[in-house]
C-alpha cells in the first residue's frame, strides 16, 4: 500500500488543500493556470456528502488567502447524488455561490454514464443561480453531441474531455479513432458556439487534436482568450506553457486528498505503459 501511495503521488498532488494550493502557485510561474480537485466520489451519505462541501470550503478559502488564481473542479456524487438531486443541490450551491463571491470558477466533472443524465439535470438547475458553473462532458459518449446543442441554447462553460470511464459499445464509441472523430466534431461546435456564448475548455493531451482546434480558431479568426486548453497534474503538460507564450490560455487539473485510489486507477487504465510502471516497482518489492 505504501508503494502505491508513493506511485499514486506522481498524479496527485498531496492530502491537503495547503499542498494543493502550492502545486497551483508551481504551475501559475510557469505562466498557466490551475484548477484544484479534492478527490472523493460515490458518497453515500449526506454527512459523506457535508464533509466534502466543507473540505471545498476551506479549499476556496485558502485559495483566497494565497492570492494564487485557481479554479476548483468537483463530482456530483461527491456533493450527493446517490444521496438525491436535492441534496446535491443545495450542495453545489453552498459551494459554488461561496466560490462565486472570488471569481473562483467551478467546474463538475463528467462521471461515469449511469450518472451523465443526472449530472446534466442537477447542473441545469444550477446554472440559473451560478454564472461560474461549468459542467464536462465526453467525446466518447454518443449522447454528447445532442447533450451539447440542448445546453448551449443558453450561454455555457463546458470542459469537452475524451472520457475516462470504460462504457458498453452500445452507447460510446469504443475505438480511438472514433473517440478522436468525436472529439473533434464536437470542438468544431463549441469554437462555432462562442458568439452565442460558449466558453470551451478544451481538456486534452493530444497534440495533433489541439493543432486542429488551434487551426480551426484561427481559422475562425477566435479570440485567444474565449477558449481554453486544461491538461492533467503528473502527465507531460509542458505545452501549456508554449501555448501560453502564444497568448493562448492554459490550466492545469490539480487533485488532492486522501480518497485518490479510483482516479489513480482511471490514469492507469488510460495507458498500458502507467500499468507496466506499475507491475516493474511490485516486483521490485
Ligand atoms: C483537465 C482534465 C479534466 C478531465 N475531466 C474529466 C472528467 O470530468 N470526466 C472524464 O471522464 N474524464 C476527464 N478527463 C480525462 C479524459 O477524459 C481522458 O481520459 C484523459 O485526458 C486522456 O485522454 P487525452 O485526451 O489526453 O487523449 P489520449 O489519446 O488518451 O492521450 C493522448 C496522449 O496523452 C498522454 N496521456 C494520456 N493519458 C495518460 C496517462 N494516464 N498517463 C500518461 N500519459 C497519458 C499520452 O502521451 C497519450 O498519447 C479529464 C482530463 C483533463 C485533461
Amino acid at each position: 500500500m505504501k508503494l502505491l501511495t508513493f506511485l499514486a503521488k506522481r498524479f496527485v498532488a498531496g492530502e491537503t488543500a495547503a499542498e494543493a494550493v502550492a502545486a497551483a502557485r508551481r504551475v501559475n510561474a510557469r505562466g498557466v493556470g490551475a484548477i484544484i480537485d479534492y478527490l472523493g466520489e460515490h458518497q453515500a451519505s449526506p454527512d459523506a456528502a457535508r464533509a466534502a462541501v466543507s473540505e471545498y470550503l476551506r479549499l476556496i478559502e485558502a485559495i483566497r488567502e494565497s492570492g494564487v488564481p485557481a479554479s476548483i473542479s468537483l463530482k456530483a456524487s461527491q456533493m450527493g447524488l446517490l444521496v438525491s438531486p436535492d441534496v446535491c443541490l443545495e450542495n453545489l450551491l453552498t459551494v459554488a455561490q461561496h466560490a462565486g463571491r472570488f471569481g473562483i470558477r467551478v467546474w463538475i466533472d463528467m462521471e461515469g454514464s449511469d450518472l451523465t443524465q443526472k449530472t446534466i439535470d442537477v447542473f441545469e438547475r444550477l446554472r440559473p443561480r451560478c454564472e461560474n458553473a461549468g459542467i464536462c462532458l465526453q467525446a466518447a459518449l454518443v449522447r454528447t453531441g445532442s447533450d451539447l446543442d440542448k445546453l448551449m441554447r443558453q450561454p455555457l462553460s463546458v470542459r469537452l474531455c475524451k472520457g475516462a470511464y470504460k462504457e458498453p459499445p452500445s452507447i460510446a464509441y469504443t475505438a480511438k479513432r472514433a473517440v478522436d472523430g468525436s472529439y473533434r466534431m464536437l470542438a468544431r461546435k463549441l469554437l462555432e458556439a462562442i458568439p452565442r456564448g460558449a466558453y470551451p475548455a478544451f481538456a486534452t493531451h493530444d497534440r495533433a487534436l489541439i493543432h486542429e482546434i488551434l487551426g480551426a480558431a484561427r481559422e475562425k479568426g477566435v479570440d485567444p482568450k474565449q477558449f481554453e486548453f486544461e491538461m492533467l497534474y503528473g502527465i507531460e503538460n509542458n505545452y501549456l506553457e508554449t501555448l501560453a507564450a502564444q497568448g493562448y490560455q492554459g490550466q492545469v487539473y490539480i487533485p488532492y486528498g486522501t480518497d485518490w485510489f479510483p482516479y489513480f486507477m482511471r490514469r492507469l487504465r488510460e495507458r498500458k505503459e502507467n500499468v507496466y510502471f506499475l507491475v516493474r516497482n511490485l516486483l521490485r518489492m
